[in-house]
């Protein structure tokens, strides 16, 4: 179907200027009165729905060992190409014959898709709510297994968010 472009065309009211500013305050005062939206960042911290796709992070097994087996799901699977494993023998024998000696995520390749969360066997990269991350350098953006491994440690007592709106100090890994 044809679609029919119209350019705009004043009626005789619309030559007044005063109906259509008077219909603007209706809507803005017609607003006055809903529950506001605006959250005073950085004092309050937007709370993302649960399943946003931010900053990664390593988990851990309960006794604190590295969760990944470096078996590179996730490296094939990142349509980005944004990580990179550099995989070696495990000196423990509790099952997992690998173990990532390095882990290094691109955040600025990365297009926060979540494949690499879904690919991996062993439930160990995950993305969690951390979106306000930044760094002035390019380096910084580079997070290794370290990093990740902290950004567990800060995910994993609750919603990073939620505790600094309640004014618990929760420092966030790669922030200016
Ligand atoms: S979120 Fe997507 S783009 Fe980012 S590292 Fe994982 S698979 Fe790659
Ligand atoms: S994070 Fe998961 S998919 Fe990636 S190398 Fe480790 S175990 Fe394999």
């Amino acid at each position: 179907m044809a679609t029919v472009l119209r350019t705009y065309e004043p009626q005789f009211w619309d030559r007044f200027y005063l109906p259509a500013l008077v219909q603007g305050l209706m809507i803005t005062f017609s607003r006055i009165f809903v529950r506001k939206e605006t959250i005073q960042y950085p004092e309050r911290k937007h709370v993302p729905l649960e399943g946003y796709r931010g900053l990664h992070r390593l988990n851990k097994h309960p006794g604190g060992r590295i969760k990944c087996v470096a078996c590179e799901m996730c490296a094939t699977t990142c349509p980005s190409k944004a990580i990179t494993i550099e995989p070696s023998a495990a000196t423990w024998d509790e099952g997992a014959e690998r173990y990532p000696v390095k882990f290094e995520i691109d955040l600025l390749r990365c297009i926060f898709c979540g494949f690499c969360e879904i690919a991996c066997p062993e439930d160990a990269i995950q993305l969690t709510e951390i979106y306000d991350f930044s760094s002035y350098s390019r380096e910084n953006l580079i997070i290794d297994k370290e990093g990740l491994l902290k950004v567990y440690d800060v995910t994993s007592k609750g919603n990073v968010y939620q505790r600094q709106n309640r004014g618990e100090k929760v420092e966030i890994p790669i922030s200016l």
